[in-house]
């Protein structure tokens, strides 16, 4: 029992309010503003904070997030490239001009969809 402890008050654990200062009575130890507005302040309050002194984590944390992204739109750009290449190389092993080897597709095209429309 600790008769020195200044938040003991007529029984009561009283703390004071770190945002507005209000002497209140905590539901938990661990509370330690006196309504909800406080705590949210509290809460702003320690995020600002927080940032403040993890300011470089965070940015580069938000670097290496603009990192991936830009990777991730590279390898679908990339992709998107070699399937062109495929389609290429296969035009060349084919022999076949361009255009001709489109027709050909349109063709292929035309003639699946006739035998869909005959079934
Ligand atoms: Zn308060």
């Amino acid at each position: 029992m600790s008769g020195a402890d200044k938040s003991s008050w007529l029984g009561a654990n009283l703390k004071r309010c770190t945002v507005c200062g209000n002497m209140f009575e905590p539901k938990h130890s661990k509370q330690t503003t006196c309504s909800p507005e406080c705590a949210i302040k509290a809460h702003k309050a320690k995020v600002k904070k927080d940032y403040e002194q993890n300011k470089d984590k965070y940015r580069e944390h938000a670097r290496a997030r603009r990192e991936r992204i830009k990777q991730a739109k590279e390898a679908t750009t990339n992709r998107k490239q070699s399937d062109n290449m495929a389609a290429i190389t296969e035009i060349s092993k084919r022999g076949v001009h361009y255009g001709l080897y489109v027709a050909e597709m349109w063709l292929e095209e035309q003639k699946r969809k006739r035998e869909k429309n005959n079934d």
